[in-house]
């Protein structure tokens, strides 16, 4: 007689080549083909694409010939420029949520697809990429970073090395703060590793910094003032979603 154990792992198999098999798009439920890996070419196109925004900020912008916000132009960030894949709308955000909330390995495959896929590359290459970390409670819970896998992603397109540079301090969620109070919170909590850990930034000159959800950009800009003390010249960001005032990262 089989163990037990052999059964499940069958079982497991089975499971895991029918979620990878899907026939049907996960949004509009029609046919998939072979080339299409959970979303079908139209609703590809219908994503909240992020196409209209701030050079600098990436906040979607109102009027198409817009290059920086105002913002930007009276109190510019430390990081020199910005852009997202999508705008923090349906169904982006859902499936945000289901990756990070519900620790879905499938749906964070399936972000890191949507990254590979949807990326470009900024008009000036930079020397290497990092990732916002996440704290060590919500590693250790979801298994995973998603900041770190989807700038692994970004490192793998662009062929550029991926750097584990800072640490978060404080435990305190970014989630559900205002603009002020993430710019206290972090002022304390994201800092760079200490030095016995982490490599002489000053050798890249131009450093992009990913995240998976850009709110208001004063996570950035406080990786972008820790980077620039380090003697590093150019910081840029990359999201797979930016936030909008309609539909703010919760
Ligand atoms: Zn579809
Ligand atoms: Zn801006």
């Amino acid at each position: 007689m089989k163990h037990p154990g052999n059964l499940w792992s069958i079982i497991n198999q089975q499971l895991t080549a029918f979620m990878s098999a899907q026939s049907t798009c996960e949004w509009c439920l029609g046919g998939l083909d072979s080339s299409q890996r959970f979303l079908c070419h139209s609703c590809q196109q219908q994503l909240p694409h992020n196409l209209l925004a701030c050079s600098q900020c990436a906040e979607p912008a109102a009027v198409a010939d817009m290059r920086r916000c105002g913002r930007c132009q009276r109190r510019p960030p430390a990081f020199e420029y910005a852009s997202t894949a999508f705008t923090y709308e349906a169904p982006i955000d859902r499936w945000v949520l289901r990756c990070k909330d519900q620790h879905s390995l499938h749906w964070h495959d399936r972000l890191n697809q949507l990254t590979r896929s949807h990326f470009a590359p900024p008009a000036v290459m930079p020397d290497a990429v990092t990732f916002i970390p996440s704290s060590r409670y919500k590693r250790l819970r979801r298994g995973f970073n998603l900041s770190e896998s989807l700038a692994a992603s970004v490192a793998l397109c662009i062929d550029r090395p991926l750097l584990s540079l800072f640490q978060l301090q404080a435990q305190q969620d970014q989630r559900g703060l205002s603009v002020a109070q993430r710019h206290a919170n972090l002022q304390h909590s994201l800092q760079c590793l200490p030095p016995s850990a982490l490599p002489d930034v000053s050798e890249f000159g131009h450093i992009l910094v990913v995240d998976d959800i850009m709110t208001s950009g004063a996570t950035m800009h406080r990786a972008a003032q820790l980077l620039k003390q380090r003697g590093v010249k150019l910081v840029g960001c990359w999201a797979l979603a930016r936030a909008t005032k309609s539909r703010p990262a919760t």
